[in-house]
């Protein structure tokens, strides 16, 4: 029985997918919900969370589950070398892999010290004066359980991995100051990390203080939308000093459960996949990049490509700037060996063979030249019709910054009251204030636009917005606000399809066609069968599949269509389960009016 597409949309098309892919990304490329495509992988066996790299494979599948008929996206001929794991043995590898964490939260209130603290209580005591060296990320052991943590604190650099396309946090820890409360990057945190749909462990912080008040803190969290769990809600706090390092074992024990119900996994035994949390060009070193592998090992004297550079490993440190052999997921390495110096988010992937590499990086670059890239662009009012028609887009993510706290609630309640059933209108953030380049590294990140109200822009975030295409609309008068993205809204509306019954044939016998399956002979009774139809099987009143002529003969031949009155073979896509006597409907969906 057909699948997710929905009798009201147009059957789904080709779709061109990279050889690995997070799934998240392929969320968007399929315009569904993560959740959606983690059941559907589910479904299959594969366990895997919202930032997890997938392969191709795996993503065919899920694509194919949605009605989608997936391509490999040309740098994706990696997923074809050698090494790469069949699809079976892929699953059986799945296995547990550290949480990456990120900390957030407003300036001043620890992130830092607590980033420093969880270090020092848990790597330098069991490296007795080693040096930590900066490599954008460490990984602490917590009862015999590792966690890595991205180095760069605050939401300013994980909305800026994530607008490039690559999402490598799964946990984030929210740090509050107990004597300071919740402060206005508190709520943009909160924000960014709902937006990516990162769970919050909130951390508060300077409990040591003598004005600390970290009952006030629950409150405002509260406020905020965030109820912690001992007031019934299911976000984990743990009050801790960064500075005087009470409390930190108990926040990474939290961790660990929190990523534990993550049911975080990747396969260590296949080539592996990595993003670039860092990259430099070092005078005596060459070109210099910390990456955080997403899922299988990286060796030594691997090849590498992604990202518009390639090279052999020659050497890889870890984040104690120890020498390692290998590295595993969620591991953070540096590498050697790149020929040139990759870009923060790009994704490398380690490929088998020096030759292959180039011929990847040398497709890659005329790819890129050539087409759009895959990232999520932000919309904008004026062609959002042309974007919703063309990915069925049913949210209108919106970034609202206003003059003063007062006129936000008022327009917030505005905009969402122009949501119509099929159009949802999301204040992904909303605050007071310039708009800044966090704002647009949020609309990008979330396919967003930005509306201010009464309220200015700051130049790098104009700068930024230029580049990249975000939309900023900016107002002083409510009415032609909620206007506006009133008439955005009427065009994001999907035109109507009805059905248009192109031929019926009805089964007269059946043929097994080697590996691919049944073939139905049928006699077309009115109109005509055509290859790559939609078409569907009728068992008396029933329905029993619904999918499209993948093949149509006529004696030996191949046939593109065949009329009434005539006798063909015909192959459905995926189904194979005929009957004699079943009718087979050919259908085409159109616009109305
Ligand atoms: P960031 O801007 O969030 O990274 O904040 P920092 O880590 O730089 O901390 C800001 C200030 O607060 C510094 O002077 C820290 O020493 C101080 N601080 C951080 N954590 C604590 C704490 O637990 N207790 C006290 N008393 N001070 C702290």
């Amino acid at each position: 029985m057909a699948k997710a597409s929905k009798p009201s949309e147009p059957r789904a098309n080709l779709i061109e997918i990279p050889h690995s892919v997070a799934v998240r990304q392929l969320a968007e490329l399929l315009q569904v919900s993560a959740i959606d495509i983690i059941k559907q992988l589910m479904r299959n066996g594969i366990f895997a969370n919202i930032n997890q790299v997938i392969d191709y494979e795996a993503a065919t599948a899920v694509a194919a589950d949605l009605g989608y008929e997936a391509q490999l996206k040309p740098m994706a001929t990696i997923g074809k070398s050698k090494r790469y794991r069949p699809y079976g043995e892929e699953l059986s590898g799945l296995r547990p892999r550290p949480p990456v964490v990120t900390i957030m939260g407003h300036v001043n209130h620890g992130k830092t010290r607590l980033l420093d603290a969880i270090r020092q209580t848990n790597v330098m005591a069991t490296e007795a004066g080693g040096i930590t060296q900066h490599i954008g990320a460490y990984q602490v052991e917590v009862n015999g359980q590792k966690i890595t943590f991205l180095d760069t604190p605050g939401h300013e650099a994980f909305t800026a991995m994530r607008a490039r396309g690559a999402q490598v946090t799964d946990i984030t820890i929210l740090v509050v100051a107990a004597d300071d409360g919740v402060m206005p990057q508190t709520l943009e945190a909160i924000d960014h990390a709902r937006a990516a749909e990162v769970p919050i462990v909130v951390a508060i912080n300077k409990i040591d203080k003598p004005d600390a008040n970290p009952e006030l803190v629950k409150q405002q969290l509260a406020d905020a939308g965030l109820l912690i769990e001992e007031w019934g809600g299911d976000i984990v706090s743990v009050p801790i000093s960064a500075k005087e390092k009470t409390g930190i074992s108990e926040l990474l024990e939290n961790l660990l459960v929190v990523a534990e119900m993550e049911d975080l996994k990747a396969d260590p035994s296949r080539p592996a996949v990595g993003v670039v949390i860092e990259a430099e060009l070092d005078k005596s070193k060459g070109p210099l990049a910390t990456v955080l592998i997403q899922t299988g090992t990286l060796r030594l004297g691997d090849t590498v490509v992604g990202g518009g550079t390639w090279g052999r490993i020659r050497a890889m440190f870890n984040d104690m700037g120890k020498r390692v052999r290998k590295a595993e997921p969620a591991m953070p390495v540096e590498l050697l060996g790149l020929n040139s110096v990759p870009q923060v988010g790009d994704i490398l992937t380690s490929v088998a063979g020096e030759h292959h590499a180039r011929a990847l990086i040398q497709k890659h670059q005329q790819e890129i030249q050539q087409q759009p890239s895959l990232l999520p662009k932000a919309v904008s009012l004026d062609n959002l019709f042309a974007q919703i028609s063309a990915g069925q887009v049913k949210e209108l993510n919106v970034i609202l910054k206003t003059d003063v706290q007062g006129s936000i609630e008022p327009i917030k309640s505005s905009l969402e009251q122009l949501a119509m059933e099929q159009v949802q209108v999301r204040i992904i953030h909303s605050g007071s204030g310039n708009i800044t380049e966090s704002d647009v590294m949020l609309a990008i990140a979330s396919k967003g636009l930005i509306i201010g109200f009464g309220t200015g822009i700051e130049a790098g975030a104009r700068r930024l917005a230029d580049v990249e295409g975000v939309d900023i609309r900016s107002y002083n008068v409510i009415y032609n606000l909620v206007n506006d993205v009133d008439k955005a809204l009427k065009g994001m509306l999907e035109p109507t399809y009805v059905e248009v019954i192109d031929g019926r044939a009805e089964i007269r016998a059946i043929f097994t066609a080697g590996k691919k399956g049944k073939i139905a002979g049928v006699y077309v009774t009115e109109g005509k069968v055509s290859r790559g139809a939609s078409a569907r099987v009728r068992r008396g009143e029933q329905i029993v599949c619904e999918s499209e002529v993948s093949s149509l003969r006529r004696f030996k031949d191949d046939a593109k269509e065949v009329t009434s009155g005539y006798e063909c073979g015909v192959g459905i896509r995926d189904f194979s389960d005929f009957q004699v006597g079943d009718i087979l409907e050919l259908f085409r969906k159109e616009k109305a009016g």
